[in-house]
């Protein structure tokens, strides 16, 4: 089957964060989802809710034979098996173990309830775009046509470190 493109961003922050996010790239590997080429970490301030701690955040470009709502299943049992607690008991946009987001596939665009590809808020969100830009700084976003650098500068105000491995 042929490989396709994908951009994933990994966030933690709870836990040991660093932990958790190289588990995360192992079993993505182990799951055919092969790191192309990761982004540095960065800490992250919190959006939305705000009162939590901050996150570690990275970008992975991948290759994988999955088609996006698989990727999205394959993602979602990483979480939870890294201890992610969804449900009742969660706030939303809380604290979590490890989240993955699908950010792009190819240049599909797709808006489905369970999935949404390009990834709706990636172009709010420094803690995303920094490192994706970090690892593809060409890349453009498949609807708008522009390139990810135009959204970086918008949202300079929000906080963050590259941390130096
Ligand atoms: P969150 O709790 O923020 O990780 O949101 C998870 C929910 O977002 C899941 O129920 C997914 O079905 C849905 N979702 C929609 N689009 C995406 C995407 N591009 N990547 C990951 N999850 C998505």
């Amino acid at each position: 089957m042929a490989h396709k493109t994908v951009y994933l961003a990994l966030g933690s922050n709870l836990g040991d964060r660093r932990f958790n996010l190289r588990r995360a790239c192992e079993a993505l590997e182990d799951a055919r989802v092969h790191i192309v080429k990761r982004s540095s970490i960065y800490e992250t301030e919190p959006r939305d809710v705000t009162a939590q701690p901050w996150f570690l955040n990275m970008a992975l470009a991948c290759e994988t034979p999955y088609f996006p709502l698989q990727l999205l299943a394959i993602s979602q049992r990483i979480e939870r098996d890294l201890g992610r607690i969804r449900g009742a008991s969660s706030v939303p946009r809380g604290p979590r173990t490890l989240d993955i987001d699908i950010l792009l596939f190819q240049n599909i665009v797709m808006d489905t309830p369970r999935l949404t590809i390009p990834h709706p808020r990636m172009l709010d969100r420094r803690f995303v775009l920094e490192p994706l830009s970090e690892i593809a700084p060409h890349l453009r976003h498949p609807q708008t046509k522009d390139l990810l650098a135009k959204y970086l500068s918008r949202v300079a105000g929000q906080k963050l470190r590259r941390i130096e491995l």
